[in-house]
């Protein structure tokens, strides 16, 4: 048997089915496209889900595949297992509706025996226990030896999801030969070791089960194969694991390259290995397809990932930051199966840089925290973390949950999961309560599944934006219907339409439908699956039923102020590598009639400079008055004429290029005709949204003038109450600051010489008490900020001293005490001075020995409490002498 590669099988697999008469269909981004129930795409029939429930109409009857795949539900078992890993690819062949079980367990035999060249010796099939069919076509269509195929239950060989459409599996095993068996007199195909695994199965899907047990036979019977890419080349090169095959162990040598490392030392240390190995093949892919590091959902478990290998790559001792140089690997290994791994390298690697660099920061902050924690542990004789204690690590300091885990199971500590996600979903109540819901109804909406996966819709609006056509469905909010009537909401779609259908980061057309019975405004427009627009609104006048010729209007000028928004984010994309780099890649944009949104990758905030030669080439261009080209043309064309392509984006074979001077992209919006229509661009905000991607919102043409318009207003109106002019309110207003500016210093003068005048001549009012002076005085009309002036100034004169000013104002007392430190030094306390004297005014209050105040309601007890004073002082210098 010829060992051949992973890149050469993938291409033989999908060269068979081609000549059998298969589609061949690009690997789905792992971005599930109109697709809730999953987070990242896991199998290769994932992505043709709509084709299997027949909501969407398959291009072909017959379809194969090769898919990137992840699955994380094992990822505790990567490193320790020959077999796990989360980023896997799965080879598969598709019938909707065609060929059936003879088919394609023929095809399966041969390409595995003749194509790949497995010696048939080494290969077992297997098949449900009930299903003779599948087993008489390995007997007698086969030919394979009855002893040699195996029947298993359901828990093997029955594919069943809840309710649904159901069926049995084949599988086929590959023997490995003895050195991977167990030893067991009974080893044999379905045993638990690792000699026989299975590589191929074949999904039946032949039943439509009640979930109870209760299977009829389906009308439409589907087959779905899987075989995954690496458990096959590791059959094919007779490694001992997926960490052995070609491309994945190249990866894994320049790891220990990196590393110093021997791989298969017995060190312990090829868990590590492993999991860096497998780690960073899933986090390439992953921002491949523009799936971005954060907190929650896929790009949680793309953080966790990168997290995760650079944990690993720390505990191999591999020093700085590594993965991108990984990451290159994985790009080197892959790009000729994948070329969007290529394209986005430089944009892959910026990702990884970031996000390890973060890392670092966080892993040597929460170490710290841990170890602390640990130590507390050990101390208590704890021998478990608590949830409270875990939370804290994850919320305050970023330090991810597993890793905590981890790091203690590893000491033979554990954590206090229920504990933990008790705090976990307080906190998601929490973030749930503070977003405001929105009952809209999207594109993925529920009704939509119950249309007619035949009905289609023609979108014709690049060239006109009014037509006619027949109304072919409507629905309500929650159910198909066959008419809408004044007052309801709903959906009305047509044959044809100029509406845009939301898509590609730009916003749906608003606008109007017109029957002859009535009127509906159209508030949004959305792609509905299977090739249907909706028209969102609500019936304003009649009704509508289907079957009825409309008249479709879009909003001219909300299209138009659409339009300019989108061509001015193509041009400031443009800009933007122009001024800043080429490692500037679209993350993200949106564009409504309102303005324009442009999310990309940059990783430092965008300075006054560069954001103004971005809005200034951007203007440039618009000047310039350049005619705006589209053409349809493959995507291989388009991607030699050097156009950018979106991330996660689904392309067909042929694909709408957008071109305006230099600026080439793909692009299904619609667009003005020349750049001139623009008028004018204006970028009104850059702020940071995650780590290294940046967001610019900017204006266009009446945007822009609108936006002048309301600065000039202001501008006005700051001028009129300035009593001044637009031009001279500048000058106007630095003269007031001016002014205020010299009232103030004017007033602070005025008021600590009011003071000074109330306080009088103070010589006489100093008495001496054991070589510290007092000076305690009343004042009359100071407030409390103004004795505390007066004391400041005393203070300076004094020399050693304790002042106490005691000032009658508006009815109030308002005592105030300092002792400076030399006064401290023999004993004098100005808190505890206050404390005794201020009884006698009425009041309470006390204080820190260098200041003290208090207030008071008796002005009669002013003369005692002054008296008082200089007795409490005497106490105080004599009782420390
Ligand atoms: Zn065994
Ligand atoms: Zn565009």
């Amino acid at each position: 048997m010829k060992k051949y590669g992973v890149n050469e099988l993938r291409k033989m697999f999908l060269e068979y089915f081609e000549g059998k008469d298969h589609l061949v269909l690009n690997s789905a981004s792992l971005v599930p496209h109109n697709d809730n129930s999953l987070l990242l795409i896991n199998s290769g029939m994932a992505p043709l889900k709509p084709y299997f429930t027949g909501q969407v109409v398959p291009p072909k009857k017959r379809a194969a595949s090769c898919q990137k795949c992840i699955r994380t539900t094992d990822v505790e078992n990567v490193g320790k297992t020959d077999r796990h890993g989360t980023f896997f690819e799965m080879l598969g062949n598709f019938s909707f509706g065609d060929y059936f079980k003879k088919e394609s367990l023929a095809w399966t035999w041969e390409f595995l025996t003749q194509i790949v060249g497995i010696d048939a010796k080494r290969l077992y099939p297997s098949v449900y226990l009930e299903d003779d069919e599948a087993f008489a076509i390995w007997e007698h269509e086969i030919g394979i030896a009855p002893e040699r195929i195996y029947r298993f239950g359901k828990e093997d060989n029955f594919w069943e999801h809840g309710s649904g459409p159901c069926g049995p599996c084949s599988e086929v095993y590959f023997d490995r030969g003895e050195k991977y068996g167990c030893g067991s007199p009974d080893c044999t195909v379905g045993c638990d070791c690792d000699r026989y695994v299975e590589v191929w199965n074949n999904v039946f899907t032949q039943f439509d089960g009640d979930g109870k047990g209760n299977y009829t036979e389906l009308e439409q019977k589907n087959i779905d194969t899987g075989m995954g890419l690496e458990r096959l080349a590791l059959a094919v090169q007779d490694v001992a694991s997926i960490f052995d095959i070609d491309t994945v162990r190249a990866l894994r040598e320049k790891i220990c390259t990196l590393a110093d490392k021997e791989y298969g030392a017995e060190d312990g240390q090829d868990i590590s290995i492993r999991i860096v190995t497998d780690h960073i093949r899933s986090a390439t892919f992953m921002i491949s397809d523009g799936i971005m590091p954060t907190n929650e959902g896929r790009g949680y478990v793309l953080r966790r990932i990168i997290r995760r290998a650079a944990r690993h790559g720390r505990l191999l001792g591999i020093a700085g930051i590594f993965l991108a140089k990984l990451s290159d690997a994985v790009i080197e290994g892959s790009k000729g199966g994948y070329p969007e791994l290529f394209e986005k390298k430089d944009f892959i690697f910026n990702v990884l840089n970031q996000e390890e660099m973060k890392f670092n920061n966080t892993i040597d902050q929460g170490l710290a925290i841990l170890g602390e924690m640990e130590e507390k542990m050990a101390q208590d004789g704890v021998k478990t973390l608590s949830g409270e204690q875990a939370f804290k690590l994850y919320d305050t300091f970023g330090f991810p949950i597993d890793l905590t885990v981890e790091i203690l199971e590893e000491k033979g500590y554990c954590v206090d999961m229920d504990g933990f996600s008790a705090f976990m979903n307080e906190q998601k109540d929490k973030a749930r309560k503070a977003r405001k819901g929105t009952n809209y109804m999207g594109a993925d909406a529920t009704v939509y599944e119950a249309l007619d996966p035949a009905l289609r819709s023609v979108f014709v609006g690049y060239e006109k934006l009014d037509c006619r056509s027949d109304i072919i469905a409507l629905t309500t909010e929650s159910e198909v219907t066959e008419a809408l009537t004044d007052g309801q909401t709903g959906t009305i779609i047509t044959a044809s339409t100029p509406f845009y259908a939301t898509g590609g980061g730009q916003n749906g057309d608003y606008g109007m439908i017109k029957s002859a019975e009535g009127e509906f405004a159209v508030k949004d427009t959305i792609k509905i699956a299977g090739d249907k627009i909706g028209h969102l609104g609500k019936v304003t006048k009649g009704m509508f039923k289907a079957g009825d010729a409309a008249e479709l209007l879009v909003n001219h000028n909300s299209r138009y102020d659409i339009c300019k928004n989108h061509s001015a984010t193509h041009l400031l994309q443009k800009a933007l590598r122009t001024v800043l780099g080429t490692h500037v890649e679209q993350a993200g944009s949106y564009v409504d009639k309102e303005r324009l949104r442009f999310d990309f990758s940059h990783f430092a905030a965008m300075t006054a400079d560069e954001i103004a030669r971005a809005e200034q080439l951007v203007n440039e261009k618009v000047a310039e008055n350049i005619e705006v080209v589209i053409t349809e043309m493959s995507l291989d064309a388009a991607r030699s004429a050097g156009a950018m392509a979106l991330f996660g984006e689904k392309y067909g074979d042929s694909v709408r290029v957008v071109k305006m001077g230099d600026s080439v992209e793909l692009c299904g919006g619609t667009h003005v005709g020349n750049t001139g229509a623009i008028t004018a661009f204006k970028i009104i905000s850059e702020t940071g949204i995650a780590a290294g991607v940046r967001r610019i919102e900017a204006l266009t043409g009446r945007g822009v003038f609108e936006h002048y318009a309301s600065i000039e207003r202001i501008l006005n109106e700051v001028a009129a109450s300035l009593k001044s002019t637009p031009l001279s309110v500048k000058d106007k207003a630095e003269a007031l600051l001016n002014e205020l500016k010299q009232l103030k210093s004017e007033n602070e003068s005025l008021k600590s010489k009011a003071a000074k005048d109330a306080l009088g001549d103070v010589g006489d009012h100093v008495i001496d008490i054991e070589g510290v002076k007092l000076l305690a005085v009343k004042v009359d009309g100071v407030d409390m900020n103004g004795l505390r002036d007066l004391g400041d100034q005393q203070k300076a004169k004094l020399i050693t001293g304790v002042i106490l000013i005691i000032s009658a104002a508006d009815g109030k007392v308002n005592l105030m005490a300092m002792a400076d430190e030399t006064a401290q030094a023999k004993g004098a306390h100005a808190g505890n001075l206050i404390k005794a004297i201020a009884p006698l005014v009425g009041g309470g209050g006390g204080g820190r020995p260098g200041m003290a105040q208090a207030g008071g309601k008796n002005t009669a007890g002013i003369e005692a409490a002054l008296k008082e004073a200089e007795k409490v002082l005497r106490e105080q210098v004599g009782s420390f002498v």
